[in-house]
């Protein structure tokens, strides 16, 4: 039956959010919020200072959502991220990205300032919040298994972030498994509260954590991982989906981090890594275009079978409000219609 193998709306959505102006943005002279917000909530229009002449220009950026500053961490959930775990809990694939430069929001959108905190949780604790909700209220001829992994990639090596004496594994695949990182801790959960204990330990383990630009925690791509498999006990049947919520490394250019040698390295990696998966994800968008370059980074590796197919996939786009930022934003934005089908 096609209706049930087939998403009706597509399978890739890229949405975008702007966080609130901060007291660092406001204390620099001459800041401006440089951001218009169309009535029905999809597109943004830029208005540009820093044209060479002194003139200003706008440009105009159109997503499957646009989301403003005052926008709550509940809205963002249920536009960008429910239809994905729904699709989970269906046994189908699902990916959510954060892209986005250093500061502009991406881990306030994926996890929230605080994981406990029902009003103010981002989409990860949301989506768990749900995934037991479900469980929760069905009888009990089903039989859930729930496991949950933390990975690291950085400077295109994968960590553990559950066992980081496990570094630089192996993307592996086999009949049964499909794609996978070989040795990655797998941690079987029965709560709510299972998950934010390990997501505090996961957190704890990423490669140092501030919010400098240089920090190298910003260098690098954050993964949790969730499969859920279902038993149904009166008909035998089992259906098994993944969930993959990627915190992807700062989309800041070179130039602004001020860095050489191996953060020079570095950064052109992350580079790599980004150009790579916003080719992919051009690629799954545009019918035309026949190869899919999955092998080009191991981030794109790991999710080939969560991208694409009858995956469901979320890109959203985090940006400054301010003046200081514009080409910062700029540049994010136009990677983010870049990846989108125009
Ligand atoms: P990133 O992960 O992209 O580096 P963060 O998510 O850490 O950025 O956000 C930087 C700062 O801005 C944090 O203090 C965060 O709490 C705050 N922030 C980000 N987005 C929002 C938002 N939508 N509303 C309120 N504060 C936000
Ligand atoms: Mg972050």
């Amino acid at each position: 039956d096609k209706k049930d193998t087939e998403p009706e709306n597509g399978n890739v959505k890229v949405v975008c959010r702007f966080r609130p102006v901060n007291q660092n943005e406001l204390d620099r002279s001459g800041e401006k919020q440089i951001c218009q917000f169309s009535k029905n909530k999809k597109s943004v229009t830029i208005l540009r200072s820093k044209n060479s002449d002194g003139s200003v220009s706008s440009n105009k950026f159109t997503f499957d959502r646009v989301f403003d500053t005052q926008v709550t961490q509940r809205k963002v959930y249920e536009k960008a991220a429910k239809p994905i775990i729904e699709g989970v809990l269906k046994g189908f694939n699902g990916t959510v990205f954060a892209y986005g430069q250093t500061g502009s929001g991406k881990t306030h959108t994926m996890q929230g300032p605080d994981i406990e905190d029902l009003e103010q949780q981002g989409i990860v604790p949301r989506m768990i919040r749900t995934v037991f909700n479900r469980i929760n209220s069905l009888d009990d001829n089903v039989e859930y298994t729930i496991k949950v992994s933390m990975a690291e990639i950085y400077m295109e090596k994968i960590k553990d972030l559950l066992n980081p004496t496990k570094v630089n594994l192996k993307i592996k695949k086999d009949k049964d498994r499909g794609i996978y990182v070989q040795g990655l801790t797998e941690q079987y959960i029965a709560s709510e509260t299972d998950v934010y204990n390990i997501m505090k330990v996961g957190n704890a383990k990423r490669t140092v954590a501030s919010t400098q630009m240089n920090d190298a925690s910003s260098r690098s791509h954050s993964i949790f991982i969730m499969n859920i498999t279902q038993n149904n006990l009166d008909d035998h049947s089992s259906k098994s989906g993944n969930l993959y919520l990627v915190d992807l490394a700062g989309s800041e250019k070179v130039a602004k981090t001020n860095v050489c040698g191996t953060q020079l390295e570095e950064a052109k990696g992350i580079n790599q890594s980004l150009s790579t998966l916003g080719k992919v994800i051009h690629a799954l968008t545009d019918k035309k275009i026949k190869h899919v370059p999955y092998r080009d980074s191991k981030l794109t590796r790991i999710l080939t079978e969560s991208l694409g197919g009858n995956a469901k996939t979320c890109l959203i786009i985090t940006c400054s409000p301010s003046s200081y930022n514009e080409l910062e934003t700029i540049s994010t934005l136009r990677f983010g219609t870049a990846a989108r089908n125009i």
